[in-house]
C-alpha cells in the first residue's frame, strides 16, 4: 500500500525507532507515547485492521503478541503492561495498518475505559 504510513516505515521510506525486526514483523516506538513505554508491533504485510485479518494471518498475529510482549519487558515493563488494538471507526483506529499497542512503565495505568 503506497499511501500507508506503516508500510512506509516497513520499507524504510519513513524513519522509525525500531526495537525488533524479522521477516514477518516490526516493533517500533510510538511517535506520540501515552506512557514511558509505548511500542507498536505490526505485520510487514499490509493488513488494514484486525477486522481484515484472515486465518492465514494467525501465525503472524501470535508473533506480534509474543515478540511484542518480550520487547515491552525489555524496554522496562517488568511488572506488567497493557496490550491494545484499536479497530475501525468505533475503535477509533487512526492508522489503517494493523498494529498492537504495548503500553506501560513504572506506574500503574489508568482504568481502561470509563464505566
Ligand atoms: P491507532 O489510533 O491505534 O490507529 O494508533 C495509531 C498510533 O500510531 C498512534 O499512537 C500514533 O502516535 C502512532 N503513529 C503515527 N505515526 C507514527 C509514526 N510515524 N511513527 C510511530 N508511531 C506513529
Ligand atoms: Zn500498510
Amino acid at each position: 500500500m503506497s499511501d500507508c504510513i506503516f508500510c512506509k516505515i516497513v520499507n524504510g521510506d519513513i524513519p522509525s525507532s525500531k526495537v525488533f525486526e524479522d521477516d514477518d514483523i516490526l516493533v517500533f516506538k510510538d511517535i506520540n507515547p501515552v506512557a514511558p513505554v509505548h511500542l507498536l508491533a505490526i505485520p510487514k504485510k499490509h493488513i488494514a485492521s484486525l477486522a481484515e485479518a484472515t486465518p492465514e494471518d494467525n501465525a503472524v498475529m501470535g508473533k506480534l503478541l509474543q515478540v511484542g510482549s518480550q520487547m515491552a519487558i525489555e524496554q522496562g515493563c517488568t511488572d506488567g503492561f497493557r496490550t491494545l488494538i484499536n479497530t475501525g471507526r468505533v475503535g477509533r483506529q487512526e492508522v489503517y495498518h494493523l498494529h498492537v499497542h504495548f503500553v506501560g512503565g513504572p506506574e500503574v495505568l489508568p482504568p481502561m475505559l470509563k464505566r
